[in-house]
């Protein structure tokens, strides 16, 4: 696939059925036009309502999480068919509150990779270091060993379905944004581990996004740089005409 613009929003835990279906009301009209592709990543009990109302729009609705398992005993959790089912088309997997607050490891998290691609749910992957880390010599360390973890030996026709996000941990609902040239310099190395890794054509065609307290002041100049393909846009996007802006402000990148 190759490199698209897009905008994603994640919702985290909050918005029922309802506020989701009217958040998609005032969004859609204000999206309509934009070029990049608008991404919504919903709790699991807003997914059927949100992709009821975003249906014949330009707006894909996905989850922030999935099982490993197509099915089978695991109370609490959800399989990528029921997923599915509801109207998701993409998952966001490894996001760093799932790594920290839930303990998941680069292990479960490729497994899942793996899960949602054999089930034609479009993974977005998020990678990322901590701001101890990125003080030390240790942040490129860091997105190598997720990157290796999470994507080596997966098939080049699956993988390339895979859209990666970097986000940096200490610019997650802090305020804190990484300036256009860090963020750029990160995406880079991304980019070359995944050329070493799979292949220099995989790397030129795989979406890189930048999450970490995007804005609509702050969309433009992140996706102005040439390694950043779009954003990951968690607290900012819970309001639509901010989040529509960031789609707007973003659209110089095409
Ligand atoms: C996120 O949750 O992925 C995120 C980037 O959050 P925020 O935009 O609020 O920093």
């Amino acid at each position: 696939m190759p490199r698209e613009l897009y905008i994603v929003g994640n919702w985290k835990m909050y918005k029922t059925a309802r506020e989701a279906a009217d958040y998609i009301a005032q969004l859609e009209p204000r999206v309509r036009n934009c070029k990049g592709k608008i991404y919504l990543a919903v709790p699991f009990t807003s997914i059927a309502s949100a992709a009821r109302a975003a249906k014949g729009s330009n707006i894909s609705i996905g989850a922030q999480n999935v099982h490993d398992a197509r099915e089978g005993a695991f109370t609490g959790e959800i399989s990528s068919l029921m997923l599915k089912e509801a109207g998701a088309e993409f998952v966001i997997l490894g996001h760093s509150e799932r790594r920290t607050l839930f303990g998941e490891t680069d292990f479960t998290i490729r497994e899942k990779v793996v899960r949602a691609l054999q089930d034609d749910l479009q993974p977005i992957l998020c990678v990322g270091e901590t701001l101890e880390e990125r003080s030390g010599a240790g942040a490129q360390e860091v997105l190598k060993r997720q990157i290796h973890a999470c994507l080596a030996g997966i098939p080049t026709e699956d993988v390339e379905r895979v859209v990666l996000a970097y986000e940096p941990i200490w610019a997650i609902g802090t305020g804190k944004t990484a300036s256009p040239k860090m963020a750029q310099e990160s995406h880079a190395y991304c980019r070359l581990v995944v050329a070493e890794l799979l292949g220099k054509k995989i790397a030129e065609h795989m979406s890189i996004l930048y999450g970490g307290s995007v804005k609509p002041e702050n969309g433009g100049s992140l996706t102005a740089q040439k390694d950043i393909d779009g954003v990951l846009v968690g607290g900012a996007s819970l309001d639509p005409e901010a989040f529509a802006e960031i789609a707007h402000n973003c659209e110089s990148k095409q």
